[in-house]
């Protein structure tokens, strides 16, 4: 596949995000794009209120690209990209929403999701014998 189909497929994942963060995940498509452009993106869904963006493989570049536009999404209504809080139904659904899509739910204390950054030597580099680790 060519690297302009490959932009393609990756940009149509958008369809199965909220409205409100479409342009986010455009914006950060064509930089990882311009970075890497046989990176191939194998999810993109809203949880727990979040935009989250899986890639087939991962570089430094592209995941602080993804990193940045996922934490992005909880500051962005997902119906309508207005300025928003992440926000919670009584029942436990979350959602990212401003005050105008905010019926039926209050701000969240705080987010169901841990954010965690493993960083792990590659295994190619990884060398037990080697004293200088
Ligand atoms: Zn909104």
């Amino acid at each position: 596949m060519t690297e302009e189909g490959k932009l393609r497929e990756n940009l149509c994942w958008a369809i199965g995000l909220p409205m409100g963060w479409q342009p986010l995940y455009e914006s950060l498509i064509r930089k990882i794009f311009a970075v890497d452009p046989l990176a191939r993106v194998v999810d993109a869904k809203e949880k727990f209120g979040e935009m989250r963006v899986y890639m087939a493989e991962y570089n430094e570049a592209v995941f602080a690209l993804v990193d940045v536009a996922n934490a992005k999404s909880r500051t962005i209504c997902q119906m309508c990209g207005g300025r928003a809080v992440l926000s919670r139904t009584a029942d436990g659904f979350f959602a990212t929403v401003c005050s105008n899509h905010a019926d039926g739910y209050l701000p969240a204390t705080s987010s169901p999701l841990r954010h965690v950054r493993m960083v792990v030597p590659k295994s190619d580099l990884w060398n037990p014998d080697r004293d200088d680790w």
